[in-house]
């Protein structure tokens, strides 16, 4: 029997991370946490390292010390970083993990966003690969397995349409941050669950989508479909749809991002045919959530846009949760930054100048709403 796989955990105390560890305990035999880091919580942190056996010095909070990601991502016994930090922050781990060639378990979408074209040199320089953990994307890299890459027509990624979906723009002015952290099928971090509600989150998937496959964007396609049993689905040059069902778990996807192309020997999420009904599916309502619009176009325009798109939409998310602007306002706000201009982006110091001036301009447009 061969070695277990050494698995470097960051954002370990996060939905993606308290999920990976169970998946990882299950498998003692094939994986074994090597290092962990969280933001902030100590505490839990203390206590996942004290259960998987990670030394005091390996389980580290980054909170106020960026550079711990990069270097937990960079140790050299890791054969797997699984990069689940909430927002751009994970950038550096991702260009760390990529340079010293190891596999990039990614479920942190932002970083690849804003970092495109600097995380796809990383990657050829460096000979690392990116296995996402991202649910559709997970589905679209299954799906893939089923032709060749030339006879890709079209991917399909489904959104479950969030919390508000079916409601019209003008039902849309009052909605809490409750209504908007209440899920209908997904138990996630508040980031991302109010990312679903505006459908920011699928805008930011076509985009991951367009990195992680190289698909252009005419070629990419988002489908509402509220049971989130269909993932995603690959439509190929023959008329062929293949798609990757499954009852919502992250858990599948996680395991099959560590192990990939092998599969894990335990079923999460496998569907009961006896009680499932009906897959429905509809296209999305543009007009009441135009967050999806805007990531379309700052994908195609590309250079520092998608960037842009990812920082401004951290910070309007952020004040949507501290109560300081109302939910239209998410998109509202990444509007009127996108529109401020995007630049280009070469290099790392390009991705970290552009993601700067976006939350500052996010902050102003916030300050001027506030006291309008
Ligand atoms: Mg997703």
């Amino acid at each position: 029997m061969s070695a277990p796989t050494n698995v470097v955990l960051l954002g370990s105390t996060g939905s993606v991370g308290t999920q990976a560890i169970e998946v990882i305990r299950d498998h003692p035999d094939d994986y074994r946490v090597v290092a962990l880091a969280a933001g902030r919580n100590g505490e839990a942190l203390a206590a996942q390292a004290a259960v998987l056996g990670v030394p005091e010095d390996r389980a580290r909070l980054a909170g106020d010390q960026p550079d711990v990601l990069a270097d937990l991502a960079a140790l050299p016994e890791a054969d797997v970083v699984l990069n689940a930090v909430v927002g751009f922050a994970g950038l550096p781990a991702t260009l760390a993990a990529l340079t010293h060639g190891k596999r990039l378990a990614l479920a942190n979408k932002e970083s690849l966003i804003a970092g495109g074209p600097v995380v796809a040199k990383a990657r050829a320089a460096g000979g690392g690969e990116i296995v996402p953990v991202d649910s559709e994307h997970s589905a679209i890299y299954q799906a893939l397995r089923s032709g060749q890459p030339g006879e890709v027509a079209k991917i399909v990624l489904t959104a479950s349409g969030g919390p508000f979906r079916g409601k019209r723009r003008a039902e849309l002015a009052a909605v809490t941050v409750a209504d908007a952290l209440k899920h209908p099928t997904w138990s996630m971090g508040p980031k991302i669950t109010v990312d679903s509600s505006t459908l920011i989150n699928k805008g930011l998937e076509v985009i991951e989508a367009h990195e992680l496959f190289g698909v252009d964007f005419d070629r990419i396609q988002v489908v509402v479909h509220p049971q989130s049993v269909v993932h995603g689905m690959v439509e190929f040059t023959d008329g062929a749809t293949i798609a990757q069902l499954s009852m919502p778990d992250m858990r599948l996807p996680i395991g099959l991002a560590l192990g990939a192309p092998q599969r894990l020997d335990q079923a999460f999420g496998a569907i009961d045919w006896t009680t499932l009904r009906s897959l429905t599916f509809e296209l999305p309502d543009l007009e009441a959530f135009p967050g999806l619009e805007l990531a379309y176009a700052a994908g195609r325009a590309g250079g520092g846009a998608p960037a842009v798109l990812s920082g401004a939409n951290e910070v309007a998310v952020e004040a949507f949760l501290a109560g300081r602007i109302p939910w239209l306002g998410i998109a509202e706000t990444v509007d009127e930054v996108l529109q401020a201009g995007t630049g280009n982006v070469e290099d790392v110091s390009d991705v970290l100048e552009t993601d700067r001036v976006a939350r500052l301009r996010a902050r102003t447009s916030i300050d001027n709403r506030a006291a309008a």
